[in-house]
């Protein structure tokens, strides 16, 4: 699978569909030469379209559920 690259602001993706680091560098100084002063270029989270590859929170969601089951299973087992 391609690594795809976004322009991500303040509030989230602003450009996707970028399939290199420097079409999306590019993309994002265009960004900023518009006036959007937190646009940067990012890797795109290949699970989860529109988050960043880097602290994408549906993936930080899915591993602190994951670790909630396991913690009510123990506790479930030490109660009985
Ligand atoms: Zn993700």
């Amino acid at each position: 699978m391609a690594t795809e690259y976004g322009v991500f602001n303040d509030e989230g993706l602003v450009e996707d569909h970028l399939w290199s680091l420097g079409e999306a560098e590019a993309a994002a100084a265009q960004h900023r030469a518009q006036g959007d002063e937190f646009a940067e270029a990012r890797e795109i989270c290949p699970d989860h379209e529109g988050q960043p590859k880097d602290g994408c929170e549906a993936c930080e969601d899915e591993e602190s559920s994951d670790e909630q089951g396991d913690e009510d299973e123990d506790s479930w087992h030490i109660a009985a």
